[in-house]
């Protein structure tokens, strides 16, 4: 069975090509590969779309699905009879570009053929560097960017105030050049966009004079990202809107930030728990002791029971990274590490020297003038 192209795009069977032109736009940018990387599900939901649309958004294909359920040869841009016998649509020119888009990602290219011209803002994308404390607690930062905003002369129609535009001499308003091309295989008409008017239908005689008639104007702005916690180093955050303005009409792109976190001076991050590596003494180990460890909220105690190993990690929970879904904080894992000390006073190796005879352990290189001293306190003579 056919799929149900209205049900795809989410619109009803008597649908404008206004509003089918819209539920594909909403729906394209929310499943677009570039926004749901490696999502296998809402990559072949984008397709889904893109095939709905390829076929409602043609008067001709879309008049035999409503009639026959299918458009033939099955997708619409499957065969080279396809675009023979529709002479009136849209042609390889359309039907190539809107295959175009689907890969590539651009929404709509500068002058394709959609009658109000359209085009959707570039979505912009930068790089921001925060410190740690910053991923973990979230904060607010501030970004400078240059980007193109809406004029506010015309209100983005490029049009000087209070003029109007005039109808294009050359396509005579319908935005679309149509031309004969003879072949082996019978006589082709092809439609292609008015390259005057960019298929707009419309001229601008009095431009605007803030804008040169362009509808936009490039501006230095400071923008507030809000970093929120539980950040990772290379998370991308969208800011919708914040990319550059429309043209004529066409929704603003996004502005894409790439998160780089600085590292911790202590602590490593493992998904949302914090990892260290903390120092004891052999006493401590071999005695059990209570430490205080540093944590991002301040210090902790941990208690080490007597008899601790090297590498024994320990839980302080709840105070790692908050996860950024459900907000709960992750642990951190303090692996404790008996350290050997480098330096000793002459009473520490004293009493070590007497610990190792209790221990029995062999000592090489007994010939220091203590070691005489040890030797003749224990009265080996
Ligand atoms: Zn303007
Ligand atoms: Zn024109």
């Amino acid at each position: 069975m056919a799929k149900d192209y209205y049900e795809i795009l989410g619109v009803s069977r008597n649908a404008t090509q206004e509003e089918i032109k819209k539920a594909y736009r909403k729906l394209a940018r929310r499943y677009h590969p570039d926004v749901n990387k490696n999502d296998p599900a809402a990559e072949s939901k984008f397709k889904e779309i893109n095939e709905a649309y390829e076929c409602l958004s043609d008067p001709d294909k879309r008049r035999q699905y409503d009639m026959f359920g299918t458009t033939r040869g099955g997708p619409a841009f499957g065969g080279f009879g396809d675009f023979a016998g529709f002479g009136t649509g849209g042609g390889f020119e359309e039907t190539f570009g809107d295959i175009f888009d689907m890969f590539f990602g651009d929404w709509r290219r500068p002058g394709s053929s959609h009658r109000s011209g359209a085009q959707r803002g570039s979505d912009l994308s930068l790089e921001l560097t925060i410190d740690f404390e910053e991923a973990v607690f979230g904060a607010q930062k501030e970004v400078e960017i240059g980007r193109l905003v809406s004029c506010n002369v015309c209100s983005g129609s490029g049009l000087e105030p209070g003029t109007r535009p005039e109808t294009c001499p050359d396509c005579r308003g319908t935005g679309e050049i149509r031309s004969e091309q003879r072949t082996v295989f019978g006589t082709f008409i092809r439609t292609s966009t008015c390259p005057r008017c960019k298929g707009v239908g419309k001229i601008i005689s009095n431009p605007c004079r803030s804008c040169n008639g362009q509808g936009r104007k490039p501006v230095h702005e400071k923008i507030k990202v809000d970093i929120p916690a539980g950040v990772d180093n290379g998370v991308t955050l969208k800011l919708a809107g914040k990319g550059e303005a429309g043209l004529r009409g066409g929704a603003a792109g996004d502005l894409y930030v790439m998160i780089h976190v600085r590292p911790h001076s202590v602590f490593e991050r493992q998904g949302n728990d914090l990892f260290c590596q903390f120092p004891i003494t052999f006493p401590q180990a071999a005695l059990g002791a209570e430490v205080q460890v540093p944590t991002l909220d301040g210090i902790e105690k941990i208690r080490i029971p007597a008899g601790t190993q090297t590498g024994t990690p320990f839980r302080i929970r709840g105070k790692g990274i908050p996860s950024l879904h459900s907000g709960s904080r992750g642990d951190i894992i303090v692996q404790v590490v008996i350290e050997t000390p480098r330096k000793l006073t002459d009473r520490q190796k004293e009493l070590l020297y007497e610990l190792a005879r209790e221990f029995g352990d062999e000592l090489p290189n007994a010939s220091s003038s203590f070691f005489g001293r040890i030797k003749d306190a224990f009265g080996s003579k």
